[in-house]
């Protein structure tokens, strides 16, 4: 053992305090210590982005402003646009030629985007199934771009590469410069229930369609100090990097259709009715309810039509970094006031009767408490409206407007599931306004980024949800039972196969387990640093400045990582290192707990030590520990006071403290040697609950540093006035301990809260 030769060399404390463990330096001298600096990890600070995570003085970005006019051909589903692009360059570089993306082209029929992944033969399955998969032709989708052009109308030369298009420049952009270009495109909208994508339509057996429609226009890549242009192809699954920008978009739809999307509605009065104006004009000033601005009834009569009219939706939204629209004849509009700092927004929802009464109830009320936490922990949400729109099977976000499930079923009726899914993906899509629509980080890159910063927030904004709202919960419900965040709740995916599990900085296309991993482990790695490494006081602060510095900016891990503790002077890379670049988990536990009590006799320790030094005892009047249970413990000295049982702490009290000093002087009894241990790979705080023979119990926490010097083993000696009967190491299960079955003493053989916990998982 490691120990021993330590022990041997340096015997020189006669106190329970002599073991300083050290391990024997890792061999060949690569320095493998949890504690050390991410140095080697983070790119090196400049004058982009600083040392402290906040954005240089040299920090720039691109601009991205569109003009477009869209049509959707309702009889067809064919969308068409007309789109006018106007870039800045305010990068210090030259560009010659510059990057679009063509997200819908990843539904092109011969796109490779479904061939990376490997498939087998399902030995038996539906139907439907077998003929999906076997005998139905792939949907064929993509953009057909008609031309590309200067403003002046000349051709300008592109070549598309999957979901990527290179447009060559006529003069290469200095810094400052900006161009304009054109592009005309269409694509045939695809089924999203049927043929699967993040907008599309749902088709109803009238033969309606709720259309929620994105990634719909030729979009510019990000060009930046990190990437250079970020051109990495797009494969269904890793969402997106965009540039901010102005959006004016006009949309033109059946004129019996109603229509929400990204930006300011510029011709309201051109297109609500009267009734729908005087309503909307109630919603503003309502601040506690919902307004219905197009109720069900008038849904249902439009339904049934279907106009040959026409009616343009003009949008226009500043510093966004996406548009989306959404537009059926079956919407029913509700809305209401939520103030923000000191000013209104308008808390908004698009449903169709299909998704009543869960959602006339529930959703613009969602929508209104996630802007109001998320503000809280941020900064002002500074949009004027935020869409929450029902669509099946959907949950997706673009600035301002979200899409997602949650549908009762025929009847009308749902489970706490189908409700609680329904809220919590509200939350979560309305919440990505901020993480990454505003705070705008590369989602192609650093899925955790946005998703785990993301589904962390969204488990702070569903307590408040369930705090503010209580009749949301069920009856059975005291808080809102959010699926992750909670420390228990990833225990299983971190003690799971290491095989099936990446590190958290993982490119989003390359992870497995892509809910556990880009979801629910940051989450959870950020909810713990929260609630039991730095505090609230100090971790809120932080994620503040953070938020602050970023906003309307693209952020990276680093950033993120440096400003965190820029903002709170806590050093956290042990904490990044363990929870972000590996796949270690947390396993701590109890190794060994000795007890001891003061003996007047000297101990055989005492002894060697004496004659190995030729030392006489008698002189030195030393106090002796001796262990319960040992040859040289006897029952006596449980009796009295460690004073009572050893006459050289008698008379150093009586020498050295006054008679008043001496009543009120701590006088421990009772002395353990506990030795904790750690199979799991991460270092964390240990927490440690002692409970007395009185039924006290006290709370120790110790910091995770404890780990340095020793990854395998820690020892605590402890001085106590009152007996221990048990200690529990992370009582309230707030550190993601993988297994604690090795977590309390005595130990327990009762059904433990791990086993428990693990009855729940499988119930
Ligand atoms: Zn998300």
């Amino acid at each position: 053992m490691k120990l021993l030769k330590y022990l041997c060399l340096s015997i020189a404390f006669i106190s329970l305090n002599v073991v300083a463990q050290e391990q024997e330096p890792q061999s060949g001298h690569v320095n493998q210590n949890k504690f050390k600096q991410l140095y080697d990890e983070f790119s090196t600070p400049n004058m982009y982005r600083t040392g402290s995570g906040a954005p240089g003085p040299a920090y720039y970005q691109q601009q991205a402003d569109y003009k477009m006019d869209i049509e959707i051909d309702d009889e067809t589903a064919v969308l068409s646009g007309n789109e006018t692009i106007t870039y800045t360059n305010n990068s210090p570089d030259v560009l010659s030629y510059l990057w679009v993306q063509l997200d819908q082209n990843v539904r092109q029929k011969d796109s490779p985007s479904k061939d990376i992944n490997s498939s087998r033969i399902t030995p038996a399955m539906s139907a439907s199934r077998f003929s999906s998969s076997y005998m139905s032709e792939r949907f064929d989708g993509g953009f057909n771009v008609e031309s590309v052009t200067a403003t002046n109308g000349s051709d300008l030369p592109h070549m598309i590469n999957q979901t990527m298009m290179r447009v060559e420049l006529p003069q290469p952009m200095k810094t400052g410069d900006q161009f304009s270009f054109k592009i005309k495109w269409w694509y045939q909208v695809n089924n999203h229930v049927t043929d699967g994508g993040r907008s599309g339509y749902e088709l109803f057996p009238d033969g309606n369609r709720n259309y929620v429609i994105a990634q719909f226009y030729p979009r510019m890549a990000v060009y930046n100090d990190v990437e250079g242009w970020q051109n990495s192809q797009f494969w269904g699954r890793d969402e997106f990097a965009l540039p901010f920008g102005n959006f004016e978009v006009n949309i033109t739809v059946p004129s019996d259709h109603l229509l929400d999307g990204t930006g300011r509605l510029m011709n309201r009065k051109d297109v609500f009715s009267s009734d729908m104006m005087k309503r909307y004009e109630k919603a503003k000033k309502s601040y506690d309810e919902p307004v219905i601005v197009s109720t069900q009834a008038e849904a249902e009569v439009r339904e049934k039509g279907r106009s040959k009219k026409k009616n343009t939706w003009k949008l226009y939204a500043e510093n966004v970094r996406d548009f989306g629209f959404a537009t059926s004849r079956k919407y029913i509009w509700d809305m209401m006031a939520v103030k923000i700092g000191n000013k209104d927004v308008m808390a908004v929802s698009l449903y169709s009767k299909e998704g009543n009464p869960l959602w006339e109830q529930w959703s613009t009320k969602a929508v209104a408490s996630t802007l109001k936490s998320y503000s809280r922990m941020t900064f002002d949400y500074p949009y004027h409206k935020a869409i929450s729109v029902h669509a099946r099977r959907q949950g997706m976000e673009y600035p301002m407007i979200c899409w997602n499930y949650g549908r009762p079923d025929e009847n009308g009726k749902y489970d706490d599931r189908t409700k609680y899914g329904m809220m919590s993906v509200i939350i979560h899509e309305v919440g990505h306004n901020f993480f990454p629509m505003i705070i705008n980080s590369d989602e192609r890159q650093w899925t955790w980024m946005d998703e785990g910063l993301n589904t962390f927030m969204q488990y702070v904004a569903e307590q408040d949800f369930g705090e503010w709202y209580p009749t949301a919960l069920s009856a059975s419900d005291d808080a809102y039972p959010s699926r992750r965040g909670p420390a228990k709740k990833i225990t299983r995916y971190m003690g799971g196969n290491q095989d099936r599990i990446a590190p958290i900085m993982t490119k989003g296309l390359n992870t497995y387990q892509f809910g556990n991993n880009a979801y629910g482990k940051p989450a959870t790695a950020l909810n713990i640093l929260r609630e039991t490494v730095m505090g609230r006081e100090l971790f809120d602060y932080a994620f503040k400045e953070y938020a602050n510095r970023w906003m309307f900016k693209h952020p990276t891990p680093e950033d993120f990582f440096r400003t965190m503790e820029d903002a709170s002077a806590f050093d956290l890379d042990w904490y990044w290192r363990g929870w972000f670049y590996s796949t270690d988990w947390v396993d701590v536990g109890l190794k060994e707990v000795k007890k001891y009590y003061v003996s007047s006799e000297p101990n055989q320790y005492a002894k060697n030590y004496a004659e190995s030094r030729d030392l006489n005892l008698e002189d030195l009047n030393w106090v002796y520990l001796v262990e319960e249970g040992s040859e040289e413990f006897n029952e006596k000295l449980r009796k009295g006071t460690s004073a009572d049982n050893s006459p050289s702490l008698k008379e150093y009290m009586m020498d050295n403290f006054t008679e008043e000093e001496r009543k009120n002087i701590k006088q421990p009894k009772y002395f353990y040697d506990i030795t904790f241990e750690k199979p799991g790979g991460l270092v964390m705080p240990i927490i440690v609950e002692f409970t007395y023979a009185d039924g006290t119990s006290k709370t120790e926490t110790y910091p995770a540093q404890i780990w340095r010097y020793n990854d395998n083993e820690v020892s605590k000696a402890i001085a106590s006035e009152k007996e221990i009967v048990s200690i529990k190491v992370d009582p309230k299960l707030e550190t993601a301990d993988i297994d604690t079955s090795n977590n309390s003493w005595p130990k327990e053989v009762k059904e433990n809260d791990f086993d428990k916990f693990k009855n729940k998982v499988k119930g």
